[in-house]
């Protein structure tokens, strides 16, 4: 076995939590070593470049309400940043409609009897509106905008994207992500401009020019030049052992089993992860599996001739498409495809081990193509190239109950003062990069002075 030595704090994983933790902590100058397992950093917000072609897995947007981090992103992107105006739409019904719903345009996306019946079930639920608590999404939006609007708008999608029944989708997740409280609130938001709208509303937003990759890039480039941080790339890490007043990290690099040992250990890997690679005993294989996370598959798409259309991001509800959402990367940066060419990323959401996951790529490209042309969005005679990724990790799923099984593997985890949690896949909290930063920021200032 390869020893590695000693580290001060070994970081694992190599997204923006932990790069962007390795370089405040390696500014502070403390002596970091990052363990990621795949061949570059960035995680989830990593830039994948094929043929000239570059790609987001997801598209990714810089937006944040603390202006300390928006200020922290300008100086390490040098202000290679370009703003972007935001313009996403949903297909409901065959049409295409402004996204989120902007009320009461929106009702021209509705059949007239849709249009009754989510005005009446409205007025049900504000009328019959009490104090119990809300359980499941499915509670805290029929309570808030009524049956009507949530079978017709908000069920499909949801359930799309989650994989599961909203019923058993925890209430956490819709109010966290819906950030305007009822349909009156949302007619009245669209009718008058907020002076500082939630961040899901924002119109404008900031986006590297080569891709949202260029920015953990940056971070773990400039973590690099204090001389104090280390990065092992392709380094998979297996198993966590105490070491007396130290921890015993064993890893996996090409092949070869490694170990190396710091005295603090920051985890931003999936907590199912951790939970198993550490000594915990009986119950683990249990509260691992019930910390699950939701993948998604990308369908990348090289594209011959103009732009297909303007938006940001599309959204396609329709349980019959394979896709559940699409972005153009040259809407965002004109940088992203070769001259005279354009690309698509389409997002299938799945999980690791489920029908869709199994599938050939080739069968996913071809019905992925099939639907695109279906839509009349592409024809497959302009495609030059595809490839497909899959994301085993990209959302923790908030199932009902799922804050009591976090609470209880947090608990196990706070034995250990050395170790701690960052990030949205560390800490299992829907997270956007903002927070992560924030958060990365605010933990190595925490540990500055503890050596
Ligand atoms: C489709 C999609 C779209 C998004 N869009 C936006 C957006 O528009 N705006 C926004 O602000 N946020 C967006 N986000 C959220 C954003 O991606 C995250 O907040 C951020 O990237 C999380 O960083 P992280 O370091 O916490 O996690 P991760 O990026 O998941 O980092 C964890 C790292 O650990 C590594 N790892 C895993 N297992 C091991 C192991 N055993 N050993 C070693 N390494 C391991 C992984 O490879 C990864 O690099 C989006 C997320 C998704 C999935």
């Amino acid at each position: 076995m390869h020893n590695e030595g000693d580290a001060d704090l070994v970081v694992l994983g190599g997204g923006l939590a932990g790069l962007t933790f390795a370089w405040e902590a390696g500014h502070r100058g403390r002596q970091v070593s990052i363990l990621e397992c795949q061949p570059q950093v960035g995680g989830l917000a990593r830039t994948l470049v094929f043929n000239g072609y570059r790609f987001d897995l997801g598209g990714h947007r810089f937006v944040s309400a603390w202006p300390e981090v928006t200020q922290w992103v300008q100086e390490v992107m040098a202000d290679d940043l370009v703003s972007v105006v935001r313009r996403s739409r949903i297909h409901l019904g065959g049409r295409y409609v402004d996204y989120p719903l902007q009320f009461p345009n929106a009702f021209t996306a509705f059949s007239f009897p849709q249009a009754i019946r989510i005005l009446a079930s409205y007025l049900y639920a504000s009328l019959r509106r009490n104090d119990q608590p809300d359980i499941s999404f499915e509670d805290w939006v029929v309570r808030r905008f009524g049956r009507g609007l949530y079978d017709i708008y908000f069920r499909p999608y949801t359930e799309k994207v989650w994989g599961i029944p909203c019923a058993e989708l925890s209430a956490d997740w819709a109010s966290q992500r819906i950030q305007l409280p009822s349909l009156t609130a949302a007619v009245r938001s669209s009718l008058f401009r907020q002076q500082s709208p939630p961040a899901t509303l924002v119109s404008r937003f900031l986006y590297p020019t080569l891709g949202i990759g260029s920015l953990p890039e940056r971070i773990v480039a400039q973590a690099q030049a204090t001389g104090r941080v280390t990065l092992h790339l392709n380094s998979t890490v297996e198993r966590l052992e105490p070491d007396g007043r130290a921890w015993r990290v064993y890893y996996r690099q090409d092949g070869q089993e490694s170990t190396i040992a710091g005295r603090q250990v920051i985890s931003t890997i999936p907590l199912d992860t951790l939970v198993r690679a550490l000594p915990l005993g009986d119950g683990v294989a249990e509260l691992s599996r019930a910390l699950a996370y939701r993948g998604i598959i990308c369908v990348l798409l090289a594209v011959d001739g103009p732009r297909i259309s303007q938006d940001t991001w599309t959204y396609f509800p329709d349980h019959r498409l394979i896709f559940g959402r699409i972005h153009e990367p040259v809407n965002w940066s004109r940088l992203m495809a070769p001259p005279g060419k354009t690309s698509l990323c389409l997002e299938i959401f799945s999980s690791e081990g489920d029908g869709v996951w199994q599938e050939t790529d080739e069968r996913l490209v071809d019905c992925a193509l099939a639907d695109l042309n279906r839509l009349r969005l592409l024809t497959p005679d302009r495609v030059e190239a595809a490839w497909v990724t899959r994301v085993t990790h990209a959302y923790p799923i908030y199932r009902v109950g799922y804050a009591r099984v976090l609470r209880q593997a947090r608990e196990l985890i706070a034995r250990w003062p050395t170790l701690h949690l960052l990030g949205r896949t560390g800490e299992f909290e829907y997270l956007n990069m903002d927070a992560v930063i924030l958060r990365a920021l605010r933990l190595a200032d925490r540990l500055a002075d503890d050596r």
